[in-house]
């Protein structure tokens, strides 16, 4: 397992499912698509729409790109 990464914040949550344990399957709330208590994982950082994410369950870490237009900033095109 990986160490917590040091950006690992509980108070910068998202609620991903975890590509590798996929800890969300069968939560009735996570299904609702509203913020569990018990399934989340750690928003590490984001780069435009582009989240990094680690599961507090297992340590994975991961990148997982929402398609939103987060970023007010920078604009790739
Ligand atoms: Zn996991
Ligand atoms: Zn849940």
């Amino acid at each position: 397992m990986l160490p917590l990464d040091p950006q690992a914040d509980a108070g910068r949550r998202a609620w991903v499912a975890c590509p590798n344990c996929a800890a969300r399957s069968g939560c009735a709330r996570c299904e609702q698509g509203r913020g569990c208590t018990r399934h989340w994982r750690y928003l590490l950082s984001n780069t435009g729409s582009l989240l990094h994410l680690q599961c507090p369950a297992c340590t994975h870490v991961w990148t997982h790109e929402t398609h939103f237009g987060a970023t007010r900033s920078r604009r790739p095109r």
